[in-house]
C-alpha cells in the first residue's frame, strides 16, 4: 500500500460499535427483545437507504414496549470482542488514536463501556426517553441525508494531518466511511460489500487480527 508507506506516521483508528466491538449487534438485540411486529420491514428499508437512520429509529421506537431500566438490564448482558481491550492498550502504547463511530446509541455504548471499564472517545446518536424512546442526532450531516451519525464526515474532521486512516467495521453503517479510509478491516456484510464494490479490505474475525497487524508493522 503506497499511501500507507508514504505516511508511515501515526495511525488513527475509527471503529464501529455494534457487532464490531460488541459480539452481537446491540441495536438488533434491543429491537428483537422490545419491538412489536413491523420492525423488520422498517429495518429493510433502512438497509436499502430508503429511509434515514433518524426516521428508522423513531419508527422502530414507536413499536417499543419497554422502559430504560429493562433496556439497561439487557444491555448489561452484552459481551465484547475479547481482544478489544488488548487492542486499545496496544494503541495507547504505540500512540495511535482510537475513535468509536456509531450509528447506534450513546445509552448502549455507555452501558457496555461501563461494564468493561472502557474509556474511548465515541460519537453516536442520543437516546432520549420521556415516556417513550426517541433518537436525537447531534452528528447528522445534511449533505448525507442517510446516517444519524455521519461517520464519513466525522472521520474527515478527526483524522488529523498526515495520519493513516484505518477503519474497522462489520455492516451497513460502515459502507460509506470505508470508501474514504486508507486501510479497511471488514467482516460479515461489510466485507461482502467491499468485495462487490471493489473496495480493498482486509478480512478480520476478531481484534486479535488487528493486534497481529499492529505488531507486524515496522
Ligand atoms: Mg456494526
Ligand atoms: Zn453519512
Amino acid at each position: 500500500m503506497n499511501n500507507e508507506a508514504a505516511k508511515r506516521g501515526g495511525l488513527v483508528f475509527f471503529v464501529d460499535f455494534d457487532g464490531t466491538i460488541t459480539r452481537q449487534d446491540v441495536c438488533a438485540v434491543m429491537v428483537e427483545a422490545f419491538a412489536t411486529a413491523g420492525w423488520r420491514e422498517i429495518n429493510a428499508s433502512w438497509e436499502r437507504k430508503e429511509i434515514t437512520t433518524e426516521q428508522c429509529a423513531n419508527m422502530t421506537f414507536n413499536l417499543f414496549r419497554t422502559d430504560p431500566s429493562d433496556l439497561k438490564r439487557l444491555l448489561e448482558t452484552m459481551e465484547i470482542d475479547q481482544y478489544f481491550k488488548g487492542f486499545l492498550s496496544l494503541c495507547r502504547e504505540k500512540g495511535h488514536m482510537v475513535y468509536v463511530l456509531s450509528d447506534g446509541y450513546d445509552f448502549c455504548i455507555d452501558t457496555v463501556f461501563a461494564k468493561y471499564q472502557i474509556d474511548v472517545p465515541y460519537y453516536a446518536n442520543k437516546m432520549v426517553y420521556d415516556g417513550s424512546f426517541k433518537i436525537e442526532c447531534p452528528h447528522i450531516n445534511q449533505q448525507c441525508g442517510v446516517c444519524g451519525t455521519c461517520k464519513t464526515e466525522l472521520m474527515e474532521k478527526l483524522k488529523g494531518r498526515g495520519n493513516t486512516v484505518v477503519y474497522i467495521g462489520d455492516g451497513y453503517s460502515d459502507t460509506c466511511p470505508v470508501t474514504k479510509a486508507d486501510i479497511v478491516f471488514a467482516k460479515k456484510d461489510l466485507y461482502c460489500f467491499c468485495r462487490e464494490k471493489g473496495i480493498k479490505a482486509r478480512h478480520y474475525s476478531s481484534f486479535r487480527d488487528i493486534i497481529a497487524y499492529l505488531e507486524s508493522r515496522p
